[in-house]
């Protein structure tokens, strides 16, 4: 199956969202519109590059411009409030903001902090291959989590 063919029914986000996929640490953030989690721990790796979160629209938008007003607006914020959460809470010293999507066909924003003394070739999208960035497992990502629950919840 091409992801053009993906369909909230089988979409990875869209299952997560509905619980049939669990990611440690859960939902940071949930409403109607929008669900804050982190990252997965990726395939044949046992730890997690820290603090890196995604922002996706509860409903099965594809692209950017399948968003609506709302959806954009409340992504938009929340961008700000888990980039500040990143800062007070994990102390990032700069936050990037992306959408690829070619991989998943469900609008997904990358939150992703980059932490004192990551070294320039690793600025931007590839700062989580740095190798002495904070990594952590399953329990790590989910204090990491009740963390930022917590900074949000303040901000
Ligand atoms: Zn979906």
């Amino acid at each position: 199956m091409t992801a053009l063919q993906q369909s909230a029914t089988e979409c990875f986000i869209c299952r997560k969202h509905r619980g049939e996929v669990t990611i440690p640490g859960g939902a940071i953030y949930e409403d109607a519109l929008l669900y804050v989690g982190h990252a997965q721990i990726r395939e044949g790796q046992a730890t997690a590059y820290m603090g890196y979160l995604m922002i996706e629209p509860k409903r099965h938008a594809p692209r950017l411009f399948d968003l609506t007003n709302e959806e954009a607006q409340a992504s938009g914020l929340m961008i700000a409030r888990l980039s500040r959460a990143l800062r007070d809470s994990e102390r990032a010293e700069h936050v990037y903001a992306f959408v690829i999507g070619d991989g998943v066909l469900h609008v997904h924003f990358h939150v992703v902090p980059r932490y004192p003394g990551a070294p320039r070739e690793f600025w931007g999208v590839h700062v989580d291959e740095w190798p002495d960035a904070p990594h952590g497992g399953p329990d790590e990502m989910a204090a990491l989590c009740d963390r930022l629950r917590r900074q949000l919840a303040s901000n």
